[in-house]
């Protein structure tokens, strides 16, 4: 894949940017935002696809604004596309990410490796008390 172009970036909300616990904003997956952030920066566009609407779907867009993340579009290909009988519901976009891919969530280290071409830095968690008996 070509990955000096700008892509369209479809990205899942719950289980994705943040741990799923529907109806609620779960806390943000690790790197989430920084990757999203780097993806933003970069000149990608990003749309939110998920399965929330109406005042869930506003929370979610919400919170991700407060974190820094704007959305070329939510729910839809781009911002003016209205939903008909006459189009389909799926969205247009180069690359998905989420959650209930096939293979599992690989994680956001990993995307932002694959979709940057470069290894991030990750702070390493700190060891609590209990890590010792793993
Ligand atoms: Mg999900």
């Amino acid at each position: 894949m070509n990955f000096d172009k700008h892509l369209i970036i479809a990205v899942d909300f719950d289980g994705t940017i943040v741990e799923d616990a529907y109806p609620k904003i779960g806390k943000p997956k690790i790197f989430a935002f920084e990757t999203l952030k780097k993806l933003q920066n970069e000149g990608h566009r990003l749309i939110l696809w998920t399965y929330r609407h109406g005042e869930r779907l506003d929370e979610a867009v919400k919170f991700c604004k407060d974190n820094g993340i704007f959305f070329y579009a939510v729910n839809q290909s781009f911002p003016e596309e209205d939903f008909k009988n006459d189009a389909s519901r799926k969205i247009n976009a180069d690359v998905f990410i989420d959650d209930r891919n096939i293979g599992g969530f690989i994680g956001w280290g990993k995307i932002y490796q694959i979709l940057t071409n470069e290894t991030p830095n990750i702070p390493e968690k700190k060891k609590g008390f209990f890590d010792l008996f793993r």
